[in-house]
């Protein structure tokens, strides 16, 4: 980790450039990599060397890239998948195997709910989910015996739920197993979970880091802090030799590194989900300018949900950097510079009301995205989250009426003006 401030690590991090080489980050668009020697091949294929050798595994932009990431969120190894889906798949993949269980925030990004209801399920995993603002207790009870893992994100999309990350961290420990979050909407500008215990970060790439709607993409981050040694009967794949490279062990070999290695060696060789370089290249401008932009994001996003608090057609605003929101206090506990660009918010008509309102905005676009440079809504209930049932909406903090409403860093004035004519 370097001793730069966060902006400088925006700009700087992950590339230095030798003499006479290229001043930006170059794509290296090439499958592959060229050896002398067939013995230096094979050691690298025994991971006793290493190198590139072929992109699925590894590649020089993207090593880059995730080096950036990992040194935003103040971690030891890191590395970029093809999305955020892929990203919380491996996360979790990477320690469990069939007969295994997880602990999860219930509050959720809708892919990530069905990733861990419903697919890993059928791959024999369960996850219990919680309510993210249960008891110590509750949160207890939700533990098994083969539980390896806990999962939460920092700020939930879309129920802007802010996570207690001392609460999930504290009985992650108790229980041995390492606590994940996924840390897309505050990104590491405003909110850094390994300094409140969390021990694995992921990210939708896609959202603010890439920042303007061009690339998906996703990434993990290890804070290098879990010891899987001290709790080795729960975490085999990474504390017993694996058969697939003569018998390494990755801990042995590879210490605060092996949590990622085995990522890459194993899931990565096997399932394959890489993040192209060319795409690698343009998050990389993107996070150039994270700092930046997260700020107006956050700015903007405050007005707006001022605006919408006191207009008389709305019935109620979720923010959590508004002042009464029911997560305001842990927003300033956790992330005290500011939390994130998207607000959610419903009209006194109701769901009718969100949908006509929605198709009234001129300049804010109805896009299944969010946390980019443009203004731009969704409605959870029929876009994001339409195969949940009602009650399952409710879980993951999704009211039928919910409108989401990712605040873009255009003119603040110009974008409460559309939404002023739209609600008259
Ligand atoms: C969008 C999103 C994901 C999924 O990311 P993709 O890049 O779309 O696969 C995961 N978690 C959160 C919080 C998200 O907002």
């Amino acid at each position: 980790m370097s001793d730069y401030r966060i902006e400088t690590k925006c700009i700087q991090s992950g590339y230095e450039p030798g003499n006479g080489e290229a001043r930006v980050l170059p794509i290296y668009q090439s499958t592959t990599f060229r050896y002398t020697t067939s013995e230096q091949m094979g050691r690298l294929f025994d991971l006793e060397e290493s190198g590139y050798f072929y992109t699925r595994l590894q590649n020089p932009t993207n090593d880059a890239v995730a080096a950036k990431i990992c040194d935003l969120e103040g971690g030891v190894a890191a590395m970029l998948t093809s999305s955020g889906q892929a990203a919380n798949f491996y996360a979790i993949m990477n320690i469990v195997q069939a007969g295994d269980h997880i602990v999860c925030a219930s509050a959720l990004y809708g892919g990530t709910y069905n990733l861990y209801a419903h697919t890993i399920r059928k791959m024999g995993v369960e996850a219990t989910f919680v309510d993210p603002d249960c008891t110590e207790e509750e949160l207890e009870a939700a533990f098994q015996d083969n539980t390896k893992a806990v999962f939460g994100e920092s700020i939930a999309n879309p129920a802007l739920v802010v996570l207690d990350f001392e609460k999930f961290a504290s009985a992650a420990h108790r229980h041995g197993v390492p606590f994940i979050v996924d840390n897309t909407f505050a990104t590491p500008i405003n909110c850094r979970p390994f300094e409140w215990g969390a021990d694995i970060v992921t990210h939708s790439t896609t959202k603010y880091m890439d920042g303007h709607a061009t690339c998906v993409g996703g990434a993990i981050v290890d804070s290098g802090n879990f010891d899987w040694d001290a709790h080795a009967e729960k975490f085999p794949g990474l504390t017993t030799p694996d058969e697939t490279y003569h018998g390494i062990v990755y801990t042995q070999k590879f210490g605060k590194g092996a949590y990622i290695t085995k990522a890459t060696a194993q899931l990565m060789r096997d399932l394959g989900s890489i993040q192209s370089p060319q795409n690698a290249f343009l998050l990389n401008i993107g996070l150039e300018t994270l700092h930046l932009r997260m700020a107006r994001h956050c700015e903007n996003a405050l007005k707006v949900a001022e605006y919408l608090k006191g207009h008389d057609k709305v019935a109620w605003v979720s923010y959590p950097s508004l002042k009464g929101d029911k997560y305001y206090d842990m927003a300033q506990k956790y992330m005290p510079n500011g939390t994130c660009g998207v607000l959610t918010f419903g009209l006194k008509g109701g769901r009718d009301a969100a949908v006509e309102m929605m198709d009234k905005l001129k300049m804010v676009a109805i896009v299944t995205h969010v946390a980019d440079a443009r203004s731009c809504v969704l409605h959870p209930a029929s876009h994001t989250h339409r195969q949940m049932n009602e009650k399952e909406l409710l879980e993951a903090g999704v009211q039928p009426d919910l409108i989401r409403f990712s605040v873009g860093i255009e003119n603040v004035e110009d974008i409460i003006a559309d939404v002023e004519q739209a609600l008259r």
